[in-house]
């Protein structure tokens, strides 16, 4: 007897359910929108690009171009799911040029807001418009407008509540969406952008701003001035940009501006290359600021990985990656790593407040808004001046262009012979004149750099010098930590460590590097011991020997609390001064502070 069939349970869902799922990955606040919509522009050649933004974009988001357009056939297709013109075969997924290909944004943007398109073409007199309300599908209408394209986004998720929830305060969807269309205008030099909100212009850039411009533009005029360039080119991977001094790291890797083949990325791989191009120039859990344009075959990348794109597969990333952290390094160690005194001392105020102003979530909104932030002005005292004073060594016509000052530092330090007068504060602290101002020294600090540094030197070289000890020093361990040590003890003489097991739980040392002077040898064993644990590789690679080295380097600082001589003082700066980058000791304090005149021009009020 044939059994009766249970009722079909399964159904294709309606298509609107299915647009709205897939909006889910794609619409998840009005800065997608933006996004969507700022690539849709740019895709179609654009080279003026209007933002017009209301209630952070939640009331409106509308996107004008002057790009290609859409005739009457392409604006009845737009709205469909998985429509589009940016790919028509499936080996054109092998080398995506363009920003979108997936054909789904406009399709899940008008089954969750009230759309409207108006465009007109190229070769067209007059342009036509089509509507999509959560789902429901206008006609496709004849009607008047510029050459280019005008996407409008209303009352975004007004059909799906729950959606509408998830939505932040209109500051914050805001910040979200300057974000986004910031980043794209950094992506695309050769494009204007204007961008309003609530009818008030917050941010613009003009078509022919370069790269630099468009930084100053965006976060000022400090960080545009300090950057570093970086050019470097293996085979058809070329990587163009500017690294920022250590000084303007962060706590989040927002200010991280990576660009491959033009499209914004956030990626985790790009964000160590980053950190390892910083290593030692960086506290522990801050984030460098760079902003970096790389271009990559379109073959080796896939960027096919995430609905919103933003996500990539690298084909033979160690190759790239050791590509990148070589020339990275190169540009940072070029970077400015002093600390000048008004930022310092604006660091130092913001700490006392324990608000970062420069950390809130609002990216910073261009020059248009800057009135809003007034400069707060430092306190600052000085209680006695020695050494030449500043007439001594700047002409004495009024301080010039900044250009002059810089011009007159370089002639300075060029013939500077490191002499005093110094003034030695509380045996910690070398203050000492320079022609634009004067710079205040951490003895310590710069000591422990000046030591690590040569000792890295000398591991490089392989000609450590390692003091001997007539009597070995024996330092107590868990039986856990000599186990773990016995396994590296004959990697640790290149680097000057010289360790023998002396019992199940005791470490004899024979000797250390000579150059660390009356080291402390029992922290330095264990700094070993931390080192080898945590990161669970051998002392031969060459992050754990730099971290030994570092660690090595700030057991042996005698410099601390010592009165010192001008001789030793001297010896000391030409000592550091050798080095690649004496400017920030290993554990990345800084090792010089130093305040120019427009400090202390404002720290008078003078300015
Ligand atoms: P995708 O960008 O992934 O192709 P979209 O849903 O964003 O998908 O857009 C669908 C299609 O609509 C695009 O392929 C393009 O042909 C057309 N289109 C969208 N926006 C514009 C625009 N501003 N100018 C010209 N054509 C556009
Ligand atoms: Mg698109």
């Amino acid at each position: 007897m044939p059994q009766q069939t249970p009722p079909a349970r399964i159904a294709l869902l309606p298509e609107v359910v299915r647009n709205q799922i897939a909006a889910g990955e794609v619409i998840e606040r009005p800065a997608s929108v933006v996004k969507e919509l700022v690539e849709n522009a740019l895709d179609a050649g654009a080279s003026e690009v209007r933002v017009d933004l209301e209630e952070g974009g939640v009331k409106l988001v509308r996107v004008i171009d002057n790009g290609c357009g859409m005739g009457a056939e392409d604006l009845a297709m737009a709205f469909h799911a998985h429509a589009t013109s940016k790919l028509q075969t499936p080996e054109d997924l092998d080398h995506i040029a363009s920003l979108g290909f997936r054909g789904e944004a406009l399709a899940s943007m008008g089954s969750v807001a009230r759309c409207t398109i108006l465009s007109r073409p190229q070769e067209q007199s007059t342009g036509a418009t089509v509507q999509n309300v959560g789902g429901k599908l206008s006609e496709v209408r004849e009607a008047g407008g510029a050459v280019g394209t005008s996407t409008e986004v209303r009352d975004l998720f007004f059909n799906t509540p729950a959606r509408r929830r998830f939505l932040k305060r209109t500051s914050t969807e805001l910040s979200r969406c300057l974000d986004v269309i910031q980043r794209a205008a950094l992506a695309h030099v050769g494009v204007g952008f204007v961008v309003t909100h609530g009818g008030k212009r917050v941010f613009d850039v003009e078509a022919d701003m370069d790269l630099l411009a468009r930084i100053r533009r965006t976060f000022g005029a400090e960080l545009a001035e300090s950057l570093v360039p970086v050019e470097a080119a293996d085979g058809m991977t070329h990587l163009l940009g500017y690294v920022a001094p250590p000084r303007f790291s962060r706590r989040d890797t927002a200010r991280q501006m990576w660009f491959l083949n033009g499209r914004a990325m956030r990626d985790k791989v790009l964000t160590r290359v980053l950190r390892d191009s910083y290593r030692g120039f960086l506290e522990e859990g801050r984030q460098p600021v760079a902003f970096l344009q790389l271009s990559i075959e379109p073959a080796q990348v896939d960027v096919n990985v995430h609905p919103a794109k933003t996500e990539v597969r690298l084909r033979d990333s160690r190759r790239l990656f050791g590509f990148l952290v070589h020339h990275l390094r190169e540009a940072v160690r070029q970077t400015d790593m002093s600390t000048p005194g008004e930022s310092m001392l604006l660091s130092m105020q913001r700490r006392e407040n324990r608000e970062d102003p420069a950390q809130a979530a609002l990216p910073n909104p261009g020059p248009l808004a800057a009135g809003l932030q007034a400069a707060p002005q430092p306190g600052f005292e000085v209680h006695e001046v020695a050494g030449r004073t500043l007439s001594d060594v700047i002409p004495s016509q009024a301080p010039a262009t900044p250009l002059d000052l810089e011009e007159g530092r370089k002639q300075w330090t060029e013939g500077d012979d490191l002499r005093g007068p110094f003034l030695q504060i509380a045996r910690t602290y070398l203050v000492r004149a320079l022609p634009d101002g004067f710079e205040i020294i951490d003895q310590h600090a710069l000591h422990e750099r000046t030591t690590f540094e040569e000792l890295r030197q000398d591991v490089r070289e392989n000609k450590v010098e390692v003091q001997k000890y007539l009597v070995p020093e024996l330092v107590e361990l868990s039986r856990a930590d000599v186990e773990l040590l016995s396994g590296h003890m004959e990697s640790l003489t290149p680097v000057g460590l010289e360790l023998a097991v002396f019992g199940p739980s005791t470490v004899a040392v024979h000797g250390l590097p000579a150059r660390l002077r009356n080291p402390d040898v029992e922290g330095v064993v264990r700094d070993l011991v931390d080192v080898l644990g945590r990161t669970g590789k051998a002392p031969g690679a060459e992050d754990v020997i730099e971290e030994v080295l570092h660690s090595s380097a700030c057991r042996s600082s005698v410099m601390a609390g010592d009165s010192l001589t001008e001789d030793e003082i001297r010896s000391l700066l030409l000592r550091a001064s050798a080095l690649e980058t004496d400017q920030t000791c290993p554990h990345s304090r800084p090792t010089k502070v130093r305040f120019k005149l427009p400090d202390l021009e404002r720290a008078f009020h003078r300015r």
